[in-house]
């Protein structure tokens, strides 16, 4: 095997170029048009979000979504610990102090008996986080009801970052629908992508008209230009949103593309005493955006990074799960909260990402699995 067998790489469905021809054709060359008004319209229809504005990130829309929310400097903000970066610099572009919660093992996302901790702390300190950053780890939504349910007592809104999870379910319902926003990331990595984009969600549609104007500067309803509140330059392009109108149609196919990759993971390794594939929450769907993995060194006799390592040499990319915040030089000051053991720790230590490039074929699949169980 020569060629590189990748993580998670941009896989086209076909119809791309027709749309961003199109917007060639009009000239619409510009963070506005059609393809931008038919891309939100497809993910509203999809999530069954009332509302949607496309941005030029996911970290935009987590950016915005909270300060909508009226998120200031020195206000706290509670996120899951293990996650990408992503889900946190927002916090600090509003000089705002991140508190990490840590993940419970069945779900890897945020645990409910650490969120009640962090609450019962920070009542008693008399200090309520302005909001609650609930992260769907690698396309798992997180344990809703019962984070929802602590939110809702103590009368926080939550933000779901659901930028790895479209198309994921938690109980029949889409992922990024249950918090006042959820967002989406368009990277190229993630499981459709437009480059590089995003889009903020929610059934408020006076919010999104209100992120839709932080987007575009804030500009006040006046034909001269004038501004009373910070904005942004956030937009989508309309080529970028041409891509994405391709990328919606391929969707539901690249989530069952992804659930299949798992399913012959799962087959050749789940059994393996030893291995623990990530687990699949009753009742919710996975998108399966990469398939993970744990590895006890102890019974295997090697470790998670060891594995990455041997794959790396055999020109496979595989990762170690992401390092969490509260383990990051950036955030050494901020609070964290844990059930009784540091989960996201664990995971950290000993998960792996495999490779889950829905344009991988069967043979290179077969070739990862080979790698992993020549070394294990
Ligand atoms: C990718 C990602 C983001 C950020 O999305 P961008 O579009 O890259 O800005 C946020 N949170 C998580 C968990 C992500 O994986």
């Amino acid at each position: 095997m020569t060629e590189r067998i990748l993580l998670s790489s941009p896989h086209m469905g076909g119809t791309e170029e027709k749309y961003v021809q199109e917007a060639f054709d009009t000239n619409w060359i510009a963070p506005l048009g059609n393809n931008v008004n038919e891309f939100e319209k497809q993910v509203k229809e999809f999530t069954g979000s009332k509302a949607a504005c496309a941005l030029s990130s996911g970290t935009a829309g987590i950016h915005i979504a909270l300060d909508l929310l009226g998120v200031q400097k020195d206000d706290v903000v509670f996120c899951s610990s293990l996650t990408f970066i992503a889900s946190a610099n927002p916090i600090l572009y509003l000089g705002a102090k991140p508190v990490f919660i840590d993940s419970d093992l069945e779900s890897w996302n945020m645990s409910p008996i650490a969120l009640e901790k962090a609450f019962k702390a920070y009542e008693e300190k008399g200090k309520m986080p302005k909001a609650v950053v609930i992260v769907n780890l690698y396309g798992q939504s997180a344990k809703m009801d019962e984070l929802m349910a602590i939110c809702d007592k103590y009368n926080v809104p939550v933000v779901e970052d659901a930028a790895e999870s479209l198309g994921a379910l938690y109980k029949g319902k889409m992922s990024g629908t249950f918090g006042k926003f959820g967002i989406f990331s368009f990277n190229g990595n993630k499981i459709i992508t437009t480059s590089g984009g995003g889009m903020i969600v929610s059934d408020d549609e006076e919010m999104i008209q209100k992120a839709l104007k932080k987007a575009t500067q804030a500009r006040d309803q006046a034909v001269h230009y004038q501004h009373s509140e910070v904005g942004y330059n956030y937009r989508l392009s309309n080529i970028s949103a041409g891509i994405g109108r391709g990328q919606m149609e391929v969707l539901e196919q690249r989530v069952n593309e992804k659930r299949e990759i798992f399913n012959r993971y799962d087959e050749a390794l789940g059994a393996i005493d030893g291995i623990e594939m990530m687990p699949e929450l009753a009742d919710t769907y996975h998108n399966r955006w990469l398939s993970t993995l744990t590895v006890d060194s102890e019974k295997m006799g090697v470790t998670a990074l060891e594995v990455v390592e041997h794959l790396a040499e055999n020109n496979i990319e595989a990762r170690p799960v992401w390092k969490p915040m509260h383990m990051q030089p950036l955030f050494a000051e901020c609070d964290y909260f844990c059930e009784e053991e540091d989960n996201s720790k664990y995971l950290y230590e000993n998960g792996i990402c495999l490779p889950s490039d829905t344009k991988m074929t069967m043979e290179q699949q077969l070739f990862v699995i080979k790698k992993i169980k020549e070394l294990i």
